[in-house]
């Protein structure tokens, strides 16, 4: 993916949660995301992320150049935003994407947890 699209488009593992009809199932192991996550950023992938695993730190986006997280988040929710205008707060790298140009504005919303882990 990293030579054939470009190493800046995202890229997100979320975890099958069992529910309804498939409740019988066991949920992807959490183990098996940060594999996948490990492997996707060995290959160049500059943004990965980890879905369905509230708290999770593969919920946020690092800044390629200095590792920092500029956005924290907590499921949809996000708790820290670190871009201006596009721009690294911490290290001044242009990070591609469509961003606000500062911190969004409301509260967070709660993301309800889901059945326990593994
Ligand atoms: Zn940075």
């Amino acid at each position: 993916m990293a030579q054939d699209l470009s190493p800046d488009v995202p890229l997100h593992f979320s975890r099958f949660q069992p529910l309804y009809k498939l409740a019988h199932l066991p949920p992807t192991p959490v183990e098996t995301l940060e594999k996948s996550y490990d492997i996707a950023r060995e290959e160049g992938i500059r943004f990965v992320y980890i879905g369905n695993v509230p708290g999770h730190p593969g919920n946020n986006t690092y800044c390629p150049t200095c590792g920092e997280p500029i956005i924290v988040r907590r499921g949809f929710a996000v708790l820290e935003y670190h871009l201006r205008g596009g721009i690294c707060e911490f290290c001044g790298e242009s990070i591609p994407g469509v961003w606000w140009n500062e911190e969004p504005e409301g509260q967070p919303v709660e993301i309800p947890q889901g059945p326990a882990d593994n």
